[in-house]
């Protein structure tokens, strides 16, 4: 696979997604319709077999699918099924970003797939059915939307080895995605949405609203451009880019599938990070299990505060959910899992970090299975809150462990290159 893992450069101007962005017209997504895999095989099906044009059905991206959805998908499409597991090797293992690159297909094939419309497959509002799209002329990867992948909009390095790269969707949005290198893992952090509508206040992302959810193949891909652009495989994945992650559960965990079926990664080594949803948290550890089989994936709860009245004015969303029926819900969760929950804890100079708030904070989780990640606030321009000093991090830390809370520091990451989420995305895209 080394091979095929090369480095990318920037391909494009960062502008080119801003009027789609603007132009957008897609807000206030709350529920997910993730292109699953039967519907991708139902579309080819009709392709192949109805009377009409042959346009008349767009087919769906391919990556999400595993391997048996695509042998049948190539049955479908009238050639072996083989081919199947030629397409399965080409989108996970070497990374292909168009179809001419898949050169052990034949080239007819190739040429016709290549010229037939794909759905677009980024869910719209509630029942709003996915937009279609055509291949663009002019496509540079021609078969890429088929593929399900992205387009490399621009790079950004940081001295500590963190990338971050901004992603163009098919429908010209831009998604932000970062690589995070240690010595023995590489992290990618995900977006599950073009942008977020949970508007916390400390969040760059937030302030732009919500454009819509991402489908499964432009999650799946975000791992796959970061793998490429840092030749080297990912270890472990953080739900931590933009959006909230429960307000696109589906697609989130058809990813989480995906990830560990198709690139063999391990559930214990993805993280689901959430600001907290009304009544989805019992849900999606029911859905995870239906779903995945089991629910070894690691919840992380972002709290931010240890009471309701602090949270709700750094969280607006938060008067829609006491912080009494959150904990209750994380519990819920425990119970139906057997994972213990990590609860977010973002740090603001004099605004949630003096000694009384470890002491509440700690007394609010007490005899709770849990784990904070203490996170010292990145900046951003439109907010004025202040970073807090190391001994206002080590103290808030210390005061916690004291009382038996289990704790950490998240150690900033790229701060030279707008490191906190959202940042890139509002500074280029
Ligand atoms: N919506 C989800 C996941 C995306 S944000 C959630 O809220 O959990 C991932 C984490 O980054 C959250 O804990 C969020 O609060 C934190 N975060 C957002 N902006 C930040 C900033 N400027 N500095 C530090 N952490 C931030």
């Amino acid at each position: 696979m080394a091979d095929s893992l090369g480095a990318s450069s920037p391909q494009d101007p960062p502008k080119a997604a801003d009027s789609a962005l603007l132009n957008s017209t897609w807000v206030n997504a709350t529920a997910a319709t993730a292109t699953d895999a039967p519907s991708a095989a139902a579309s080819a099906a009709a392709l192949a077999f109805t009377d009409g044009p042959p346009e008349a059905v767009p087919l769906s991206p391919l990556l999400g699918l595993g391997v048996a959805e695509l042998e049948a998908w190539a049955q479908e499409q009238g050639q072996p099924s083989f081919r199947g597991r030629q397409l399965h090797d080409w989108l996970y293992n070497r990374g292909a970003r168009s179809l001419e690159a898949i050169t052990v297909l034949p080239k007819a094939w190739r040429q016709r797939l290549r010229d037939l419309p794909v759905i677009q497959a980024g869910p719209g509002p509630s029942g709003q059915p996915p937009r279609e799209e055509s291949i663009n002329p002019g496509e540079s990867e021609p078969g890429r939307a088929l593929l399900g992948r992205s387009r490399l909009l621009h790079r950004s390095d940081a001295r500590d080895g963190t990338c971050k790269l901004l992603l163009a969707t098919v429908d010209g949005l831009s998604i932000e995605t970062v690589g995070i290198p240690s010595d023995d893992r590489l992290t990618v952090c995900v977006s599950s949405q073009v942008g977020c509508s949970m508007a916390c206040r400390f969040c760059a992302t937030g302030k732009g609203g919500l454009q819509r959810s991402l489908a499964v193949h432009e999650i799946v891909d975000q791992v796959l451009s970061v793998r490429e652009a840092m030749g080297r495989r990912p270890s472990h994945v953080v739900f931590m880019g933009m959006g909230e992650p429960l307000l696109n559960s589906e697609a989130v965990l058809a990813a989480i599938d995906c990830l560990c079926r198709d690139l063999g990664m391990a559930q214990r080594q993805i993280t689901v990070s959430t600001v907290g949803v009304p009544r989805t948290l019992p849900t999606l550890a029911e859905r995870a299990l239906d779903r995945l089989g089991r629910a070894q994936f690691t919840l992380a709860v972002s709290l931010h505060a240890p009471d309701q009245q602090l949270r709700e004015e750094l969280i607006p969303t938060a008067h829609a959910y006491p912080i009494e029926e959150l904990l209750d819900d994380c519990r819920h969760y425990v119970a139906i899992t057997g994972r213990r929950v990590s609860f977010e804890y973002v740090l603001l100079g004099s605004i949630n970090d003096q000694p009384r708030h470890a002491e509440a904070l700690a007394g609010l989780l007490r005899g709770f299975q849990s784990h904070v990640n203490l996170i010292p606030y990145n900046p951003i321009e439109e907010e004025e809150f202040q970073r807090p000093s190391p001994a206002a991090v080590e103290a808030f830390r210390t005061a916690l462990a004291r009382r038996h809370v289990a704790v950490s520091v998240r150690a900033s990451r790229g701060l030279d290159q707008d490191a906190a989420c959202g940042q890139l995305r509002r500074r280029l895209g």
